[in-house]
């Protein structure tokens, strides 16, 4: 069904602004956030400017005037309520052929070339776009990030940026730690996700689209499936009964005539199609992360004159997750969703990732598995796709981590700056359902005379979840 776009807006916005005001429809209430919506900008600023560093971006106009239109429409349906006057709202397009997109903290959106390949129509592109505008509307980024620990609170947004971005995103843009495993795990909830999809079925029917085409698109990602597909449905979890609560909002929200395929559409398919086939993002970054890009500087790598762990500890209590005892000549280096503590000369960075030679690294990461052992498999893959040495364990030791059941896995790997070492990864599950993880690590020549001390200070944790 091709017809004009402007004659479709007028004519939509008119016929949906009655009924919309008109009937029941569910009432979204932003969750707590203890961050302004002035923060919100300044942190999506920074991380969208990480991220235009990163990943390649279209500047084909035929395609990004389109996903800016559907950008614009959607905006303009915003209910006066969410509406931060703070907020700038930018539609970019990622020459990447993964089914992804993200919004960013007050207002910047990145959406890739294969969503827009994989949509059938402009309510599908509409409908993911609409569920992202909806995060960024709601302030779950930093909804998100208000929940988290003293660790990840007060960060810079290089820190909270895996926290926002979310699964696969954070970790190619995420300047964590080497093990910036939380980047990984970060993802919207799936209450959030609830709230993300009504929202965003509101402000379709408000724009002039079908709220049903968020659903076809989610369908549409989830029959992609293979290495392309899932990504965006792992940093958007199907609260369990999408379509369904999808639908029954869509009648509370009748619109007569909804866009469906346009023209413009149909243009833009048949150009992407004459262009050369996007990479995978894995392909487009390969060397973004590597060459540095002016953000790196900081420490630098460490200097390798690393004093023996002192025999007296000193105690930290995080104060809603755990209490550890440390060596008291090792240093708190607070990351993200996690800190590490390790001894002057054994912490650097490179290219921006933090490293370190000796020391611990405890955190959480949120996971939806709810079962140790694939969460454990979940962040020691994390673990090895920034560590390309790093082994695979032979297998998990049952433990018990701070009076709770947990796993071990020994293994080793080879750091950045070039030396043999060995990594010990423990993990139980916090009472939220998250993983509760330490790392520790030692080169492999000193891991002998380590291993009493990471006995000690893994020993010596508390979860007090
Ligand atoms: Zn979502």
């Amino acid at each position: 069904m091709n017809r004009s776009t402007a004659l479709t807006s007028l004519l939509c916005l008119t016929l949906a602004a009655a009924p919309s005001s008109a009937r029941a429809q569910t009432r979204v209430v932003p969750p707590a956030n203890s961050y302004t919506p002035a923060q919100d900008v300044e942190m999506g600023r920074q991380a969208a400017a990480e991220a235009r560093k990163t990943l390649p971006l279209m500047r084909d106009d035929n395609v990004t005037s389109f996903v800016q239109n559907i950008g614009q429409r959607l905006v303009a349906a915003i209910p006066p309520g969410l509406r931060h006057s703070e907020f700038q709202y930018t539609f970019e397009v990622v020459n990447v052929k993964e089914i992804n997109a993200f919004a960013l903290p007050g207002g910047p959106m990145f959406v890739n070339r294969g969503m827009i390949e994989a949509a059938h129509t402009d309510g599908e592109v509409a409908g993911v776009m609409a569920h992202e505008l909806s995060h960024v509307l709601l302030r779950h980024g930093t909804a998100q990030a208000s929940k988290a620990t003293k660790y990840e609170v007060g960060q810079v947004a290089g820190a909270v940026l895996g926290a926002i971005i979310g699964g696969g995103w954070g970790q190619v843009i995420s300047q964590g730690t080497q093990f910036g495993l939380g980047t990984a795990f970060l993802r919207f909830s799936r209450e959030y996700e609830r709230q993300a999809d009504i929202e965003g079925a509101q402000i379709m029917a408000q724009a002039g689209y079908d709220p049903t085409d968020m659903a076809n698109m989610f369908k549409t990602i989830q029959k992609q499936g293979g290495s392309g597909g899932p990504q965006w449905l792992s940093d958007h979890p199907d609260p369990g009964d999408r379509s369904a609560y999808i639908a029954r909002e869509a009648q509370s929200l009748r619109v007569v005539n909804p866009i469906r395929t346009t023209q413009e559409f149909g243009q833009v398919k048949t150009h992407l199609g004459q262009l050369a086939p996007a990479p995978s993002t894995e392909q487009a970054t390969k060397n973004a992360g590597r060459t540095g890009n002016g953000g790196a500087g900081g420490r630098g790598m460490p200097s390798g004159r690393v004093e023996a762990p002192s025999s007296s500890y000193q105690t930290y209590t995080e104060g809603r997750l755990f209490r550890i005892s440390v060596p008291s000549n090792w240093r708190e280096l607070p990351g993200t969703n996690a800190v590490t503590f390790a001894p002057e000369g054994a912490y650097g960075d490179s290219n921006g990732q933090g490293i370190f030679t000796h020391g611990v690294e405890v955190g959480s990461a949120r996971n939806e598995s709810h079962d140790l052992q694939t969460a454990t498999n979940e962040l020691l893959a994390s673990l090895a796709e920034a560590n390309p040495g790093l082994s695979r364990p032979s297998g998990y030791d049952r433990v018990t981590i701070g009076g709770r059941q947990g796993l071990r896995a020994v293994m080793t790997n080879t750091s950045s700056t070039g030396q043999p070492e060995n990594i010990v990864a423990f993990t139980s599950q916090l009472r939220d359902g998250s993983l509760f993880y330490a790392v520790a690590v030692a080169p492999r020549n000193e891991f002998q005379s380590y291993g009493r001390v990471f006995d000690r200070v893994i020993g010596s944790i508390q979860l007090i979840d």
